[in-house]
């Protein structure tokens, strides 16, 4: 779920849509004009729904064209808002008063507003998009502080002093929905979104779930079982039990926080930022728990749905990371980020189907084995995780080609082929066609323009192979997550506690796999 166009997701923050806390008494307006636009207070009281993905679906050139089509008074389609409490929910229009707004600040995902939103981590190609997207407004239709100072300049050019003198009676078209609560507003989204631009059907799932388990566990995750309490109305033990369950993963999720960019640390968090995770987390959800997305999400009345699903999430991911005795010890930059340092939400969850799979057939110490030569594999055709996602489509579209790409590598690892022999047999498969082409897309990068950031990133992804800390027992990657220290020598076996007989390892291999070899060895095997 990288970005695809210029992001503007900075400029109207996201909210609960039942996160109120006081009535709103006043009429709200029918036209959103220049005046509310640059109006601070305005601006403050804008939400989005905290279902919606990111706004970062526009071109360049799609923003200057709204821009251009505010100033010119042209038709644009109005936007529809809901007005609760302290808070106005644009239901539809966000990309449309996003782009307004960035004109205004000056702010096209590389300004103050962005900067603070993205913690001063702005990835290289969304500068690149802001900079661009700056240049074409410049030329298309000018930067909004020449409009500000038109009148203070007699060399304003002529279309400018002409939109200035329009400015105030442009505006967008409000549409308000009627409705007095959070219910009612969910249900005028469905009705709205019958209509042409149709909404994420992921978004959609998650607003018309949401009294479901699922949804509840998915908002408990999302703010750490802090936040509106969607859970209130279960007995107060179940409700400690969410908060506790929601806290634990997202704290395994979500911690250490992302350090900058370009990657510099390993401690990278194990699901990426988390600044617009909600549709991702819902997919965990019910991933685990083996909710289609055709299933129906029903109320869950007593909580007790809810503790199930979360804590099922919660014994999946001590599989993968924690120092929990079943974790594997997954070191993310490894299975989930791409080479240039994003967080690739399919990748987590085709690992987590494979360690799944793997934990079925009893094949978790032969996954050990071959543990060192895997990752290699992995980072050496880390490219292949991006294209497969480019080829297949976003989302659960791609997330079996990917699991089978890891099963048919460890199959080969496990006959003893190379990588060559592997590639050459996965090239067979129309999913995994473009290793035919392998050699030239390693020479690009990732993608046919090498950014500056992502090639840090990569810089530092090499590295972290090269001279990573690595698992005494399987050699693989340890993430500081997921560190155990290990006795070398067992202590039944009369291994002391001296610094000399300790190495880190993951909690799996220092367990289960050590258990299980020495338990072979007894038994001859
Ligand atoms: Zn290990």
């Amino acid at each position: 779920m990288t970005a695809v166009g210029v992001n503007l997701d900075a400029l109207i923050p996201r909210e609960d849509f039942a996160a109120a806390t006081v009535p709103f008494k006043g009429t709200p307006t029918g036209t959103i004009g220049m005046g509310l636009l640059k109006d601070d207070f305005f601006a403050h009281s804008l939400r989005k729904p905290d279902f919606q993905r990111e706004t970062s679906n526009w071109t360049p050139q799609k923003i200057v064209d709204l821009v251009a089509a505010f100033l010119d008074g042209d038709l644009i389609p109005a936007i529809i808002l809901w007005r609760s409490g302290q808070y106005v929910f644009v239901i539809d229009g966000a990309h449309r008063l996003s782009a307004l707004l960035a004109w205004i600040y000056d702010d096209y995902g590389d300004k103050s507003r962005s900067l603070n939103y993205f913690q001063n981590q702005v990835p290289e190609e969304q500068k690149r998009l802001a900079d661009q997207t700056r240049k074409l407004i410049e030329a298309k239709v000018g930067p909004y502080s020449s409009y500000v100072d038109a009148n203070k300049t007699k060399y304003a050019n002529e279309k400018i002093q002409e939109r200035v003198g329009m400015m105030n009676s442009n505006s967008f078209i409000a549409q308000w929905v009627p409705a007095v609560d959070a219910i009612g507003a969910e249900n005028s989204f469905f009705k709205i979104n019958q209509a042409p631009t149709p909404v994420d059907p992921i978004e959609k799932r998650i607003l018309r779930s949401r009294r479901s388990a699922t949804a509840i566990a998915t908002r408990a995750i999302n703010r750490g079982g802090t936040g509106h309490k969607y859970w209130a109305e279960f007995s107060s033990d179940i409700q400690t039990r969410v908060e506790i369950a929601g806290k634990a993963i997202h704290d395994a999720l979500y911690l250490p926080p992302m350090g900058g960019l370009p990657i510099k640390s390993s401690d990278v968090p194990v699901g990426g930022r988390g600044y617009s995770s909600l549709p991702f987390l819902f997919e965990l959800v019910n991933l685990v728990n083996g909710i289609g997305t055709k299933d129906s999400l029903d109320v869950d009345s007593d909580g007790a749905r809810t503790i199930t699903f979360l804590d099922a999430v919660q014994k999946r991911l001590q599989m993968i990371t924690t120092t929990s005795a079943s974790s594997l010890g997954l070191h993310p930059l490894v299975y989930f980020y791409t080479r240039g340092g994003s967080f690739q939400p399919v990748a987590f969850l085709a690992v987590l189907q494979l360690v799944r799979k793997l934990t079925e057939k009893d094949q978790l110490d032969n996954f050990t084995r071959v543990r060192r030569p895997f990752e290699d594999f992995l980072v050496g055709h880390k490219e292949a995780f991006t294209l497969i996602v480019k080829s297949q489509g976003a989302g659960p579209r791609s997330r079996p080609a990917l699991e089978e790409f890891m099963s048919l590598a460890l199959d080969g690892l496990w006959a003893g082929r190379s990588d060559s022999e592997i590639i050459e047999g996965m090239a067979a498969d129309n999913r995994f066609r473009f290793f035919a082409t392998a050699a030239r897309i390693r020479e690009g990068g990732e993608g046919k323009r090498a950014f500056s950031t992502s090639t840090k990133s990569a810089a530092f992804v090499s590295e972290l192979v090269q001279s990573g800390v690595r698992c005494g027992i399987c050699d693989g990657l340890m993430h500081r997550n997921s560190m155990t220290t290990d006795h070398v020598e067992r202590m039944i076996d009369g291994g002391g506690a001296h610094s000399g007989n300790a190495q880190v390892a993951h909690p799996y291999c220092n367990t289960t796999y050590k258990e299980n070899v020495a338990k072979r060895r007894l038994e001859g095997v």
